[in-house]
């Protein structure tokens, strides 16, 4: 099942862009519209996974905040990137961010809602792909997460499907 990465990456952009503007914040896409970026996927639930991390991005960024969508081929991967300047993560809470439940700070992100699922199910999908999610952080400053995907599967691995 092969899919264009930048047609997914614009219709999810356009699925969560009122849940930005209600906050006043902006999804700036860096990305070609016009490249194709044709990717294995299972395009379902890659769009969940760019859903998931750009919800957090609006979520965890204050209103008027700046949020940059980016995508792009580099040799055999495909590599999105979204940038935020909301709060960050503390360094100390880094390395604890993917596992389920896990949420920095249970007070403030209650009345943030979610249950703390979203990134570690994003990082089982991605290794499903035999990708990769990465995160850098810088607390009261932002956020970028990285996504890599290769073009195309190799066979003989076990995927999710
Ligand atoms: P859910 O996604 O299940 O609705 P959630 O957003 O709290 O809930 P995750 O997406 O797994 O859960 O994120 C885990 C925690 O990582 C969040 O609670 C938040 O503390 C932190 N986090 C994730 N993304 C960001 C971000 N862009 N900026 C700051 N903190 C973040
Ligand atoms: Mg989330």
């Amino acid at each position: 099942k092969e899919g264009n990465l930048i047609s997914l990456l614009k219709a999810a952009v356009k699925k969560i862009e009122l849940t930005a503007k209600n906050k006043d914040q902006h999804l700036n896409c860096l990305f070609n519209p016009e490249e194709r970026i044709p990717v294995d996927m299972d395009k379902d639930r890659i769009e969940q996974v760019i859903l998931n991390v750009i919800s957090n991005a609006i979520k965890y960024t204050p209103e008027g905040g700046r949020i940059d969508i980016d995508a792009l081929k580099r040799d055999k991967t495909a590599v999105i990137t979204v940038t935020d300047n909301g709060i960050g993560i503390p360094e100390s809470e880094k390395s604890r961010i993917f596992e389920r439940f896990f949420r920095v700070d249970k007070a403030r992100s209650r009345a943030m809602g979610g249950t703390g699922l979203g990134l570690a199910i994003s990082k089982q999908i991605v290794e499903g792909h035999q990708g990769t999610i990465q995160l850098e952080s810088r607390e009261g400053r932002g956020t970028k997460v990285m996504i890599t995907l290769p073009l195309s599967l190799k066979k003989g691995i076990r995927n999710i499907e």
